[in-house]
């Protein structure tokens, strides 16, 4: 049994928060591979390590005398955060000489990626020594093309060859090497997907992600007071939810295991006997409520196209997206009637160019009527359970309804895994409290 091991920021933010991940890894020796993030907040005002390297490398690029003194101060904040940590845990390593490169590649100014890097990188080696485990830097392992997209056919096919040779590894999440050498990161909060990356080599059983929540919620807690958790949720769920805004994992950290059917083990560093969530490709094991998840978005613009026989007019809809494309906006929803199609898009993108638009569709479709409406939110009910049960949109309708929110919108997906349901930005936190109260709260 192969278990590769994630952890957040949060995680590793003190020698404390290291105490937990070391006993958390000994606890199962298939806990064989340790990625590790970059020390995170210790107190909610605190800042993030690599928001410090973020910081310390502008100054570093400026001019010398307009940036010396602050240069300085980040760079000895940063060593004095890895210094606590290492002298917390009772360690005797020197991160000295490390510092000294740093600081001379700083100087050369050799990178924005490189100077983030650095975070994941000093983490990766304490981690290491902490454990006990061999340290493999991930410029040696996790490639980028020359144009910088990372390259999964040839990490993977390197990386799994050293890892054939290594028991037990800490590889530092977030980034890798360009051709050449030169290191590249991920988006932030990349080390999900170097987590991934490292469970498909080594074909693992199971990739776990370690972090300050116990899993996904059903909803926002800002919105719904102790949502319950999610237990389990498809691959595709997850999808659908992060889509409209749940964020817990890193999108981009679901493909490589979803190609080898790897799941994902969600779990709280600081509650480690809960289950957290596990994600899966499938699975025939019944969700606990007939919704597996609700997220929303606020801040929609509509645009409803109406006219007569638009149905029989090929190249109707195409024309009316090329306007939009034309104007550079991306469109985020589109349910349709007979003679009707309602685009909807981000106000903010969509308020500058909107004379632009509504004269393009004119020219372009001659519609009978158009109607644009702002100050609209999306909110998406999510789950597997729907397909097999009736009734669902019928039950949204009649708790919004005595909720007193006027439905703008709804539209079903076809795969019956999700409910679209457009609502008045100020009528949002209502409805999405009033549908969990009907598929959760109800159901208790
Ligand atoms: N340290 C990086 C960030 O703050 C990457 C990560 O934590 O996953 O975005």
């Amino acid at each position: 049994m192969k278990i590769v091991v994630k952890f957040g920021g949060s995680s590793l933010a003190s020698a404390e928060q290291f105490k937990k991940v070391g006993k958390i890894i000994k606890k199962d020796e298939a806990r064989k591979y340790v990625i590790p993030s970059a020390p995170g907040k210790r107190t909610p005002d605190d800042t993030k390590v690599t928001d410090l390297l973020y910081s310390c490398y502008g100054q570093a690029i400026l001019e010398e005398d307009e940036c010396e003194e602050n240069f300085e101060s980040l760079l000895a904040a940063i060593k004095k955060r890895y210094e606590e940590i290492i002298s917390g845990l009772g360690l005797t390593l020197s991160l000295d000489d490390e510092f000294r490169t740093i600081r001379e590649n700083f100087s050369k100014k050799i990178g924005r990626d490189y100077a983030a890097s650095r975070g994941e990188y000093l983490n990766g080696i304490i981690m290491a020594a902490y454990l006990g485990y061999e340290f493999i830097d991930a410029a040696e392992v996790i490639l980028f093309d020359a144009a910088g997209n990372f390259d999964a056919e040839k990490t993977d096919k390197l990386l799994s060859k050293r890892l054939a040779k290594t028991e037990r590894a800490v590889i530092p999440g977030f980034y890798g090497s360009m051709p050449g050498g030169k290191i590249k990161t991920f988006s932030r909060g990349g080390s999900d997907i170097t987590g991934s990356i490292v469970s498909k080599a080594v074909h693992a059983d199971l990739y776990e992600n370690w972090t300050d929540v116990s899993g996904f919620l059903i909803a926002d807690p800002r919105i719904v007071r102790k949502p319950k958790s999610i237990d389990v949720i498809t691959y595709r769920e997850l999808r659908e939810l992060s889509y409209m805004g749940a964020t817990v994992l890193h999108e981009d950290a679901i493909f490589p295991v979803r190609k080898e059917g790897i799941p994902i083990n969600i779990r709280n560093t600081n509650s480690p006997e809960d289950k957290g969530t596990l994600i899966v490709e499938g699975t025939c094991r019944k969700p606990r409520f007939v919704i597996t998840g609700i997220a929303g978005k606020k801040d929609f613009a509509s645009i409803t196209v109406e006219k007569a026989m638009m149905n029989s007019e090929v190249g109707f809809c195409k024309k009316v997206l090329e306007v939009f494309d034309g104007n550079d906006i991306s469109i985020e929803h589109m349910p349709s009637g007979i003679d009707t199609m309602t685009i909807f898009v981000h106000q903010d993108e969509f308020e500058e160019k909107e004379q632009k638009v509504i004269a393009g569709i004119h020219r372009a479709v001659e519609p009978d009527f158009l109607e644009l409406e702002s100050d609209l939110a999306l909110i998406a009910v999510v789950g597997r359970g729907m397909r097999a049960t009736r009734g669902t949109s019928g039950r949204i309708f009649s708790a919004l309804a005595h909720a007193n929110v006027n439905v703008k919108m709804i539209d079903q997906g076809s795969s019956e895994l999700n409910i679209i349901i457009g609502v008045r930005n100020h009528d949002f936190e209502t409805a999405v409290n009033a549908i969990y109260d009907i598929f959760v709260n109800t159901m208790i």
